[in-house]
């Protein structure tokens, strides 16, 4: 499952909130994206659209979205938190030097593992996260060093 339009509408409908052409916006620019925006970065992308957009807009409006899982916080860089419109489940690399938060595929043991132990009953959201240095920080590091 990923974000749409339509099914944000609906959910921002479903809490009580506004649509407004901000909210839209939001979710226009959050949509089929695999880059893991953070809400600074999506204020400054939006800003020249919107100009009364807020900081505080961003945040709620995606934490509506994700309170009905249409989009995922992800808690995995310590400096700030990324949204991924992107709702299957999936581990997550960041590179270390860059920043850069990759999708990986996450092996269904994990989750599947834990279901079968005697303290829990079911298991619902399983976080997966790797550090360490993407291929492009690699390359240039190895450049630096010679
Ligand atoms: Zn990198
Ligand atoms: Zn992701």
């Amino acid at each position: 499952m990923s974000l749409t339009i339509a099914d944000g509408v609906k959910q921002l409908q479903t809490a009580g909130a506004k649509i407004t052409s901000q909210r839209i916006a939001i979710m226009k620019a959050l949509e089929g994206r695999s880059d893991h925006p953070s809400a600074e970065q999506l204020y400054y992308e939006l800003k020249p659209l919107c100009p009364k957009l807020s900081i505080a807009t961003v945040y709620n409006t995606v934490q509506l979205l994700a309170q009905a899982s249409l989009v995922r916080t992800l808690s995995i860089d310590d400096r700030k938190i990324n949204f991924d419109p992107s709702t299957e489940p999936h581990g997550h690399f960041l590179c270390k030097e860059c920043r850069k938060i990759i999708d990986i595929p996450l092996p269904h043991e994990k989750a599947n593992g834990l279901a079968v132990h005697d303290d829990i009953a079911s298991v619902d959201h399983t976080e997966v996260f790797h550090y360490g240095a993407c291929a492009e920080c690699a390359e240039k590091s190895i450049q630096n060093s010679a």
